[in-house]
C-alpha cells in the first residue's frame, strides 16, 4: 500500500546494458538507450525508478543519479571488468544475491521489476522464487532468431533458448517492441504467455531540432554533398559490409560528391575493433577511402547533427527486433533505407518514409540509395513523412506512458505463478 505522495517503485534490471554508460562503444547500444530513456521518462511521470546493472569497471560509481526519482545502481556480479555478454551467465546467481542484499540494506522490497535481455529475464525468474514480485520482460534480441543467422552457435545457446521459453510462459507480461517481434515469439518460442506490444521511442525534441543546411555547416560538409549515413555498433550482424558494397556500386559514385559516413565504434583496440578493421579493408578494396569518413562514436553533441546532415540513413542489419537508429533518423527528417526484417518493417514504411531492401543484398541497397539520392524533392517528402510518423507513434514520453499504464495493470492482476517453494537460486549449468 502506498502512502499519500509516495511513488510506486519499479526496478528496471539490465544486467549488461548499463543505462549510465557512453553509448556506441563496445556492446553499448539500443538496450542501454532504451532502459535509460524509459527510466527517465517514467520518473518524469509518477514512478520511482531504480535501474540495476552490473558493475563492469572498478572505477565506475556504484550509484548514478539521473534525476530526483531515477538512478542507476551497479551491483557486483563477477570481476569488475568488461565481460562479453555471452560469458556473463555464470555470474548471474551473484547478481541475484547482490540485488537481494541491496534490498535488505536499503529497506526496500520491489514488487515490480521490468527485466531486459534474456539473462536479466533469468534473474527475474529467480527473484520470483524468492519474493513476491511481478515481472515484465523485454527481450531486445531473441536467441531463436539470432541463431538462425549466425554460423557458429555459442555454447550458451541451449541455456538461453530454454530460459527465453520459460520467461515467455511465466512472466506476468512480455513487452514486445514490434508486432514482428511478437510474431517471432509466437512462432519460434512458445504459443503460451502474455504479450503486449509497446514500441521503442526516441527524443523528438533533440532529433529534428536543426536544419540540414545548418547541420552541414557545423560539421563542415558542403551543400552539394550526397551524404549516406550509418550509425551503430561495429558488429558483423549490423550489415555495414552490405552498405559499403552498395555504395561501391552506386551510379552516383562518378559525380564526385558522394560521401559515406560510418558513425559509431570504440577506440582502436577495444572489442569492436576487429569488425571495424574488416570494414576499413573493404572500403580500401573498393577504392572508397576518399569518400568514406569514420567519425567514431557519436554522442550528445553531434549525433543529431549527423542525422540532420545526411540525405539518407541506412540500417542494413541482418536482423533487428526494433532498431532505434531508424526512428532517430526519421525524427531528424531523414529518409531511411533499411533491411526488410523484424522491427524495421514496422518503423519504416517503404515508399512513404524510406525504402526496404532484402537484408544482405548489396545490389538492392544500391538501387534504393540511388533512388533517394537522385530525387531531392521526393527525398524531402519521405523525410517529412518519417518525422510525422515518429511524432505520432514513437516519442519516449508516449512509450513510457504506455508502459506505466501496463505496470499499473499488471500490479493489480493475480500473479501468473505463485512464488515457488524453491528458496535458493538455481544452479548455473552453462
Ligand atoms: N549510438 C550512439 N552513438 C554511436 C552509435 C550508436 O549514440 O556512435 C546509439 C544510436 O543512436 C541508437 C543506439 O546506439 O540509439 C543503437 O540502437 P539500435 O536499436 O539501432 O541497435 P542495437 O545497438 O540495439 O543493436
Amino acid at each position: 500500500m502506498l502512502l499519500r505522495g509516495q511513488r510506486q517503485r519499479v526496478a528496471l534490471i539490465s544486467k549488461h546494458g548499463d543505462p549510465a554508460i557512453e553509448i556506441g562503444k563496445e556492446e553499448a547500444g539500443g538496450q542501454n538507450v532504451y532502459v535509460r530513456q524509459v527510466g527517465e521518462a517514467l520518473a518524469r511521470q509518477d514512478w520511482q525508478v531504480d535501474m540495476f546493472t552490473r558493475q563492469s569497471d572498478a572505477e565506475q560509481p556504484k550509484i548514478v543519479q539521473h534525476s530526483r526519482h531515477c538512478r542507476t545502481i551497479r551491483l557486483t556480479a563477477g570481476p569488475e571488468t568488461f565481460i562479453p555478454r555471452d560469458d556473463l551467465f555464470p555470474y548471474m546467481p551473484e547478481f541475484v544475491r547482490s540485488f537481494q542484499r541491496f534490498q535488505v540494506e536499503n529497506g526496500i522490497e520491489y514488487n515490480l521489476i521490468h527485466t531486459h535481455y534474456w539473462m536479466s529475464g533469468w534473474i527475474g525468474m529467480e527473484l520470483k522464487k524468492l519474493q513476491s514480485v511481478k515481472q515484465l520482460h523485454t527481450y531486445h534480441s531473441l536467441g531463436a532468431v539470432k541463431y538462425q543467422s549466425i554460423s557458429t552457435i555459442p555454447l550458451i545457446a541451449k541455456t538461453r533458448l530454454a530460459s527465453e521459453k520459460t520467461c515467455l510462459e511465466t512472466a506476468d507480461r512480455i513487452v514486445a517492441t514490434s508486432p514482428q517481434e511478437m510474431e517471432h515469439m509466437r512462432s519460434l518460442v512458445s504459443p503460451h504467455g502474455n504479450i503486449d506490444v509497446i514500441p521503442c521511442g526516441t527524443d523528438v525534441h533533440r532529433f529534428g531540432s536543426i536544419s540540414q543546411t545548418r547541420a552541414r555547416q557545423l560539421l563542415g560538409f558542403s551543400p552539394d554533398d550526397k551524404i549516406v549515413l550509418y550509425v551503430g555498433r561495429f558488429d558483423p550482424r549490423k550489415g555495414i559490409e552490405t552498405l559499403v558494397r552498395a555504395v561501391g556500386q552506386s551510379k552516383l559514385r562518378g559525380e564526385g560528391n558522394l560521401k559515406l559516413v560510418i558513425g559509431g565504434g570504440s577506440r582502436p583496440g577495444q572489442s569492436d575493433g576487429i569488425e571495424r578493421e574488416r570494414i576499413e579493408s573493404i572500403v580500401a578494396e573498393l577504392g572508397l577511402q576518399d569518400m568514406t569518413l569514420f567519425p567514431g562514436r557519436l554522442g550528445e553533441d553531434n549525433l543529431h547533427l549527423y542525422y540532420a546532415a545526411a540525405d539518407v540513413s541506412v540500417v542494413p542489419s541482418h536482423y533487428e527486433p526494433f532498431g532505434l537508429v531508424a526512428i532517430e533518423a526519421m525524427a531528424s527528417n531523414t529518409p531511411v533505407v533499411a533491411s526488410d526484417v523484424g522491427g524495421l518493417q514496422y518503423t519504416v514504411v517503404s515508399e512513404e518514409t524510406g525504402l526496404l531492401a532484402p537484408a544482405q543484398d548489396d545490389a538492392a541497397f544500391a538501387v534504393a540509395i540511388d533512388r533517394i539520392l537522385s530525387d531531392s524533392e521526393w527525398r524531402d517528402r519521405l523525410g517529412r513523412a518519417g518525422r510525422q510518423r515518429v511524432e505520432e507513434k514513437f516519442s519516449w514520453n508516449g512509450v513510457a506512458a504506455q508502459l506505466g499504464k501496463l505496470y499499473h495493470k499488471v500490479l493489480k492482476e493475480k500473479p501468473v505463478e505463485k512464488p515457488a517453494a524453491v528458496k535458493k537460486p538455481s544452479p548455473v549449468s552453462a
